[in-house]
This record gives C-alpha cells, sequence and structure tokens, in this order.
C-alpha cells in the first residue's frame, strides 16, 4: 500500500489504477492525503506490540468485521483525478479501463448464493468476506480441480437441477424430487434426500475425513463455500484443525 501511494503514485493515476486491487479505495485515500494539503510522510513500524501499532490493528480489525458495503469511499470534490494519461498510457492500460467501465451483469440467483456464503462466513468466524475474495478463494489452489468446479457451479447454481426442468416441456417432472416429491434442489439432493447411495456416501466420507484427524462438522449447505472462504480470508477455519492426540 505505502507504495502505491508514493514511489508507485504518479504511474498509479497516469493508468487510472488499473493495475491496482481496490483502486477506488486507494483513489479515496490518495484523494484525502491531497486534500491536507501538507507533505504526508509515512514509516514503517518496526515493532507491532506500540501503541499507535495497536490502535491501527484494532481499527483494522474492526473494518474486517464491519459490512463492506458501509464503507465510505466517496472522494470529495475537486480531489478526483479521473481517466488514464493518453500520454503513457498503453493498449493493455485503455483496455482494462474501458472493460471496468462496463458494469458486469449480476445474475440473481449467483447474487443470492454469494449472500448466503457471507453469512455463512460471518456466522462461522466474524467477518464478511467481499465477493472477489469469495471467488478467489473458491478457486484456490490447494483445493482440487473437481471440488474447484464443484463449488463454483454451486455457487452459479449452474447444475441443472429443480427449477431448471419446470419449463422445459415433458421434462417438467424432473424439477421434483420422486423419493419426497418436494422442490429438487442441491442442498436436498446433498443433505436432505433418503434415496439410496446418500447416507453411505457421506457414511464413506466422514469416515475418511476422520482418517486425517479431523473433527467432521455439522452439515449446513450454506457453509461448503464458506468454509473455504473463511480458511483463505482469516487464514483459520475449525473443520480442518486436526484433533490433539
Ligand atoms: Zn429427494
Amino acid at each position: 500500500i505505502i507504495q502505491a501511494l508514493t514511489t508507485k503514485l504518479s504511474s498509479n493515476e497516469d493508468s487510472d489504477w488499473a493495475e491496482a486491487m481496490d483502486a477506488q479505495l486507494l483513489r479515496t485515500i490518495t484523494a484525502a492525503l491531497q486534500a491536507r494539503g501538507t507533505k504526508c510522510t509515512f514509516k514503517e513500524a518496526d515493532a507491532l506490540d506500540n501503541d499507535p501499532m495497536k490502535r491501527a490493528l484494532a481499527l483494522a480489525n474492526q473494518g474486517l468485521s464491519e459490512v463492506l458495503t458501509h464503507l465510505q469511499v466517496e472522494i470529495p470534490q475537486g480531489y478526483a483525478v479521473k481517466g488514464v494519461k493518453l500520454k503513457t498510457g498503453t493498449q493493455r492500460t485503455f483496455y482494462k479501463t474501458i472493460k471496468a467501465r462496463k458494469p458486469i451483469p449480476q445474475c440473481m440467483k449467483t447474487t443470492i448464493m454469494l449472500d448466503i456464503t457471507r453469512h455463512a462466513a460471518w456466522n462461522l468466524s466474524r467477518s464478511t468476506p467481499t465477493d472477489s475474495q469469495i471467488w478467489l478463494s473458491v478457486r484456490h489452489k490447494e483445493i482440487t480441480r473437481t471440488t474447484r468446479d464443484f463449488l463454483w457451479k454451486c455457487l452459479h447454481q449452474a447444475y441443472k437441477v429443480g427449477s431448471h426442468w419446470r419449463n422445459i416441456p415433458n421434462y417438467e417432472h424432473y424439477a421434483i424430487c420422486p423419493h419426497y416429491q418436494v422442490d429438487e434442489t442441491m442442498e436436498h439432493i446433498l443433505l436432505e434426500c433418503n434415496a439410496p447411495g446418500r447416507e453411505v456416501l457421506w457414511n464413506l466420507a466422514q469416515e475418511l475425513w476422520e482418517k486425517g484427524g479431523c473433527a467432521w462438522p455439522e452439515m449446513d449447505y450454506s457453509n461448503f463455500s464458506a468454509q473455504f472462504v473463511v480458511k483463505n480470508v482469516v487464514g483459520f477455519s475449525d473443520i480442518f484443525q486436526r484433533k490433539k492426540a
């Protein structure tokens, strides 16, 4: 962050922060610093246990636990630097900036799943991950490719189950579970249905999991992705903790 705001500040502003994560936050910080009117200096902390550092860490933790949509990121009037500098821009920065201006269409089903996952992560760890933190967590390299695909599809509700079939002629009956006569959903298939095989598979999964020395967690569909999110964002998740021998 310090580099982005000092040595790399002018190149970041020239490219309209195209290469920066959290561009809007950095724009706001830059504007707030410029609005001070005097020279600002940064000092790298040499220890974490002094009072100012403790206060800063407490503020950072407080920020982490608040819902991120409440963050104030408006830039005071007269301090906004907008657009890419034509003289220094490259094809890459122009392309990125133009692409970023087009709003990404949000799918209602995905938005709902992201919010369910965020809520589950809050219950598990008292942190509220952003959408991009959720997406990055479920495609973390330590998760196998098949599981990554599965979590990604679950978050998009991309599997053809339940209501997907409701409007397809001659296949309407696929929308209902034949064992329970309820709406078929991924949650029902994985956790509720009494169709043959489901319980056997979970028992085998539990056996395998406990062989790794971890405690078997309570099954909750909203936690499936959230556990990975919590592990990657907060750095700790109960279910991956090995039991003490
Ligand atoms: Zn069923």
